[in-house]
């Protein structure tokens, strides 16, 4: 049994006004009382992170940003750094996700900047990798997965990498409906913690938590959650609705909660 808390992280994209924000938390925290030894994250945007981080405060569920700049601060139009989210009370970072990939351009030289920064400043990278479904059709899976982390983690030393999330998502599952099946995606946790453990050593690969996002759903959570190697969920979609969200968390297995 490994002794990695299951991490169970809400990724809510461009959805929810402060209000609607709110009115999740209220019936979330409604739902959802005892959670056993897990983490739940919320991913609010960056428009609601400062209240919904207060409305979390007393409950033990902690905050992320979607996204933050390399740069400290200067001359960044729009841009929102390290600091600034660290000061908003975010102790996670998503970085990397497919959409800020796909939609804005980003670069996996621009996501191992942001890698160093989110460390720099003391917040817990959740580095999203993932292929498309041509690169996964032509059996590419790996090589992509792999090239994502080389570069995203190059700079990133032994010492460095001591509370760090990967979360693989699969491009053609999000949002799709589709999901990988529970032993696709636990074969490519497999091969992420196979290869921390030659880029880094085995005892960063034990304690790395790998989170799974792809369609994720209160119906197939137990089943994902249950595989040796996934450690826990980036939900998007699913996690927009409290009840939904509530029982995703309510579906870690029982020996991964309790250990
Ligand atoms: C995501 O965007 O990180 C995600 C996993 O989305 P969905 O759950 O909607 O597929």
């Amino acid at each position: 049994m490994s002794d990695r808390i299951p991490l169970i992280a809400a990724n809510w994209k461009m959805n929810f006004t402060i209000s609607e924000a709110l009115k999740f938390v209220t019936s979330f925290i409604h739902e959802l009382k005892a959670i056993g030894e897990a983490e739940v994250v919320i991913a609010p945007p960056a428009t609601a992170l400062y209240s919904t981080g207060i409305a979390l405060s007393e409950t033990g569920f902690k905050l992320a940003a979607q996204n933050m700049y390399w740069e400290d601060n200067g001359a960044y139009t729009g841009e929102i750094s390290g600091p600034f989210i660290k000061d908003l009370g975010c102790e996670y970072v998503i970085i990397g996700h497919s959409e800020r990939r796909k939609i804005f351009g980003e670069t996996n030289d621009m996501i191992s900047k942001k890698v160093a920064s989110a460390l720099r400043n003391d917040l817990v990278p959740i580095l999203c990798i993932g292929e498309t479904l041509e690169e996964h059709e032509n059996n590419k899976t790996w090589e992509i997965c792999e090239f994502q982390l080389k570069t995203a983690l190059s700079n990133i030393s032994l010492k460095n990498i001591d509370n760090f999330v990967i979360a693989y998502e699969p491009i053609w599952a999000i949002g799709t409906g589709k999901t990988a099946t529970p032993a696709q995606a636990n074969e490519v946790h497999a091969m992420v913690r196979n290869w921390l453990s030659k880029i880094y050593d085995v005892t960063v690969a034990q304690r790395t938590r790998i989170l799974y996002g792809g369609s994720a759903k209160a119906g197939n959570s137990r089943e994902l959650l249950s595989q040796k190697d996934i450690d826990g969920l980036l939900v998007g979609g699913a996690s927009l609705n409290p009840l939904e969200f509530a029982n995703i968390i309510r579906n870690i297995p029982v020996e991964k909660v309790n250990h």
